[in-house]
């Protein structure tokens, strides 16, 4: 690990204790605030309004880049784009850059690896490596954000979908958050995040009582607990009833909806009788179905749904008045489906990183 302290780590009130301890005034750390997340300065040598002494120390003390971009890859029509990071430690992570009609979505990492083993899941097969830092979830947003800018762009939406459970590193990801949507810096509003879960309930359930604004998915995938048990081992912990009754109460106290992720799989759980069984447990609640044909990996046998079969299935939940969208696998030439770590470097155009 780097033996320095990674700035992004660290709060505004964090930043003036430090400076304090240096003899250094506060102001000077909203200074340093705006330069990082307004600005988007990746060195000390950027801060030109602060004195030389105070740059040395920042440089001395502190590092302003953790994440190594090592692999960059290019779906073949340039909208979806790929970045693996590596990080001091060997481990390493990935973020995705989705660009369609007007918006651009970042989808990023919380973890290295991770714990829950979904069998269909790229990252779940590798096991967990380790928790991201708040600061390492908020370097893949600086990263993409410094691009954008160039680009004259701005990002839209920024989704907690790439490798990892978000809610099992809770107060980093909600930290990393806090620090992204801080007005006097990258001011990312709230309610243009999404974070997934694969259905922690505990914390379902503090996240509600924390009543943010920030959106939330549920990855279900299956209607029944056997089926469910079958893909996502963590419904043996917290079974259909228990789920739902913390995404019910989570809808009760914010009003908000849930979006419900759901990775069509031909003939396992795109059937009629999943969507009807999918549609009795929704009954009534504020929701909305996301159905994706699945992305295909390496130790799964199940293969993605049809187009008919996903048609079907999204009419039959629309029969009882669930909402529902098909989702297409965009940037699937580069395994840009969020948690998919091996690369198809086929179709993808390889870019300097
Ligand atoms: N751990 C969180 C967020 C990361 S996974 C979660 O599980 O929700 C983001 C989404 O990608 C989840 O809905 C997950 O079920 C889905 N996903 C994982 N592997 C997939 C695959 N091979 N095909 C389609 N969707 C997949
Ligand atoms: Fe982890 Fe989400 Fe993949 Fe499941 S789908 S293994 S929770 S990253």
């Amino acid at each position: 690990m780097d033996a320095k302290p990674l700035i992004f780590d660290l709060d505004l009130p964090d930043l003036a204790q430090l400076f304090l301890s240096w003899g250094e005034p506060a102001y000077r750390a909203a200074q340093v605030w705006q330069g990082l997340y307004s600005h988007l300065w990746e060195d000390p040598v950027e801060f030109t309004s602060l004195p030389n002494s105070l740059r040395q120390k920042l440089d001395a003390y502190l590092t302003f880049t953790r994440l190594k971009p090592v692999q960059v890859l290019e779906s073949g029509d340039g909208a979806t784009r790929k970045t693996l990071f590596s990080l001091p430690d060997g481990q390493a992570v990935e973020a995705v850059r989705m660009g369609y009609a007007r918006r651009r979505t970042l989808c990023i990492s919380t973890q290295a690896g991770c714990a829950m083993g979904c069998v269909f899941c790229a990252t779940g097969q590798m096991g967990f490596r380790r928790h991201l830092s708040s600061g390492e979830i908020v370097e893949q947003v600086l990263y993409y954000a410094r691009q954008s800018k160039s680009a004259g762009e701005r990002i839209t939406n920024i989704v907690l979908m790439g490798m990892g459970e978000p809610f099992h590193n809770y107060e980093a990801t909600m930290a990393a958050i806090d620090r992204l949507n801080h007005p006097k810096g990258f001011n990312f509003g709230a309610r243009r995040f999404t974070v997934s879960t694969v259905g922690l309930v505990p914390q379902i359930r503090r996240f509600a009582s924390e009543r943010r604004q920030v959106n939330l998915a549920v990855s279900l995938h299956a209607a029944d607990d056997e089926l469910r048990s079958s893909m996502l081992p963590v419904n043996r912990k917290y079974p259909l009833d228990e789920l739902f009754d913390a995404c019910r109460q989570y809808a009760e106290i914010t009003h908000r909806r849930i979006t419900f992720e759901w990775a069509l799989i031909r003939e396992v759980n795109d059937t009629p009788t999943q969507a009807q069984l999918l549609a009795s447990r929704l009954h009534g609640m504020l929701c909305h179905v996301n159905v994706i044909p699945l992305n295909p990996t390496r130790n799964y046998a199940g293969q993605a749904t049809t187009k008919e079969r996903a048609l079907t299935f999204k009419s039959e939940l629309e029969k009882y008045n669930i909402p529902c969208t098909i989702r297409l696998r965009r940037g699937i030439d580069i395994q840009a489906g969020c948690g998919q770590l091996a690369t198809d470097e086929k179709k993808a155009r390889k870019l300097p990183a």
